[in-house]
């Protein structure tokens, strides 16, 4: 599933591509993706809608349009948004097309059909992006806020991670590689951090988010970019998918374990 730093590099391949553009047409070939929206609606919403920009909150894209109106697009497991020039026929897994004032097709794929795609007239009506917690790289992510945060919840550290409503954002590749950037167990209970621990997580979740941003995201199985280039954080990945590798450091074998049906690999020595 796309992370943070893999939906800010589809939200900066796609302000470089369609911002400007307007909305002309839009197709749905499956209508999984609208919700309850009668696929018709959803068209005619959006069409003749100029791309003002597009923002990321959490691991949602918004399509910010002119007149004022919003796209709330979230692609789960296998979402997609490519760019192609005008085609005859829908490829498999297409979903929705929109077509472009320049004679380009932007079209959102998702062979799950689990990604969504919602239309408001305000962000405020956007019930997705109700409750989403502090975006990690923003100002207000802080020593304080987060000491505070964490000292609320007995949950261990990566499920604490994982919670959309905690730092919005991560998911399970990226919470892995904080905790060891930050030399934490992902067992450790939240309230069990002292402020040493608090700076080391808050600067471990910048770091590992900047770099994974600037290397394009993380490319495992589903996620490609807009131009179908593959991401490269794969290749840093210290813990995430390396069960049984020797840890870079110190080359004690990682560990696989099952925290809330979810793999987490550390590396028992690094992190306590
Ligand atoms: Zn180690």
């Amino acid at each position: 599933m796309p992370e943070l730093p893999e939906v800010e590099t589809i939200v900066r391949e796609l302000n470089a591509a369609v911002t400007g553009r307007r909305i002309e047409r839009v197709r749905v070939l499956r209508a999984d993706a609208l919700g309850e929206v009668p696929p018709g609606v959803f068209a005619q919403r959006l069409a003749g809608r100029a791309i003002a920009g597009i923002e990321r909150r959490g691991k949602y894209l918004i399509f910010r349009l002119e007149p004022r109106r919003f796209l709330v697009a979230h692609l789960r497991m296998t979402g997609k948004f490519a760019l192609s020039p005008a085609l005859a026929s829908p490829a498999p897994h297409h979903r929705v097309w929109f077509g472009l004032d320049d004679g380009a097709l932007l079209v959102f794929q998702d062979a799950r059909c689990f990604g969504t795609l919602r239309v408001v007239d305000s962000l405020a009506d956007a019930v997705q992006l109700e409750g989403l917690g502090v975006e990690p790289l923003s100002r207000d992510f802080t020593a304080a806020w987060l000491a505070r945060a964490l000292g609320q919840s007995r949950a261990p550290l990566k499920s604490w991670l994982l919670h959309q409503g905690h730092i919005a954002g991560l998911g399970n590749i990226y919470a892995a590689e904080i905790l060891f950037a930050a030399r934490l167990s992902p067992r450790r209970p939240a309230n069990s951090l002292n402020a040493h621990e608090v700076q080391r997580l808050l600067r471990a979740t910048r770091r590992v988010l900047r770099l994974a941003i600037r290397k394009n995201g993380t490319t495992i199985s589903d996620f490609a970019r807009v131009d179908s280039k593959r991401g490269e954080f794969q290749h840093l990945l210290k813990v995430y998918g390396r069960a049984d590798e020797a840890c870079a450091v110190c080359r004690t074998p990682i560990a696989r374990i099952v925290q809330a049906q979810r793999s987490t690999f550390y590396c028992p020595q690094c992190q306590c």
